[in-house]
């Protein structure tokens, strides 16, 4: 498979995702419009339930739109092996990433999964050493199993699995929330130097309006589903309009400074 190309490009146009339970449907993303780039850094706020981990189901192809749908490099993302393809060069963090490694296998092992299943060409054992080491740990963490690090490094390992296959956007899903301080500060610093000095694409899903600012320069405010604000990031802090914006501005941590 051939590398992904400069200048990669995620598309959602018009998303509509729908889920029936047996209590009743849940309209929980209703026609989402957002693109965002390679180099680019896109944020998404909205409190909890508002459909932010729903949209990113759906820019990974692991969730299908009823309506509208995902462009990757133009081309809509449908049928398996497009997907695989995308999945090379767009990657995400899972909310909670730390609880989503395998505790039976060791860091080594976690890391080399993704290359297998999405074909990456190329000495494995070096790109995972690479990527451990772009998330500051060293080839001492190869052979260590879950329980056998700590928060931070477990989940800087979950970061680290995401980057091994050398995607051009990252899609970081509440990826500092339940941080201790100095921990989220480690690890928005460790996304803003691939966002800057690697010129990763993120999109960035967070509550925390401070924590999606010190990313990103824009973003979306969701609520129930739909896009109901959208701008620069100073300007959402400082002048929110929609009534959303706002309690999420209120809910702002006041952290020492
Ligand atoms: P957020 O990530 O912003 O907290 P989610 O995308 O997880 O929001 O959820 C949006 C809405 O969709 C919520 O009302 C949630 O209960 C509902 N929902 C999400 N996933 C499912 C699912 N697999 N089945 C039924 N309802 C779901
Ligand atoms: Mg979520």
């Amino acid at each position: 498979m051939s590398p992904p190309a400069r200048g990669t490009a995620l598309d959602g146009v018009g998303l509509t995702r729908t889920y029936r339970t047996h209590s009743g449907t849940v309209a929980a993303v209703r026609g989402v419009d957002l693109e965002v780039r390679e180099g680019e850094a896109l944020g998404v706020v909205g409190p909890s339930g508002s459909g932010k981990s729903t949209l990113l189901s759906l820019l990974l192809g692991m969730e299908r739109p009823d309506r509208g749908e995902v462009l990757f490099n133009g081309v809509p993302l449908t049928g398996r092996q497009r997907i695989r393809r995308a999945r090379q060069a767009v990657q995400y963090i899972p909310q909670d990433p730390a609880s989503s490694l395998d505790p039976r296998r060791s860091v080594e092992r976690q890391l080399r999964e993704p290359l297998r299943r999405f074909r990456v060409p190329g000495d494995h054992l070096r790109l995972v050493q690479d990527a451990l080491e772009q998330v500051g740990l060293g080839a001492e963490h190869l052979a260590r199993h879950a329980h056998e690090l700590s928060g931070g490094q477990a989940q800087r390992v979950a970061i680290a699995r995401a980057l091994v296959t050398g995607p051009r956007i990252l899609l970081a899903d509440e990826a500092v929330s339940g941080l201790d301080l100095p921990l989220r500060n480690q690890v928005l610093e460790l996304l803003r130097d691939q966002h800057v000095r690697a010129g990763l694409g993120l999109l960035f899903i967070s509550h925390d309006l401070t924590a999606v600012r010190s990313l990103c320069d824009r973003a979306l405010v969701l609520d129930r589903g739909q896009v109901v604000e959208e701008g620069p990031t100073d300007r959402l802090l400082e002048t929110p309009r929609h009534p959303t914006t706002q309690e999420l501005v209120d809910a702002v941590p006041r952290l020492p400074v």
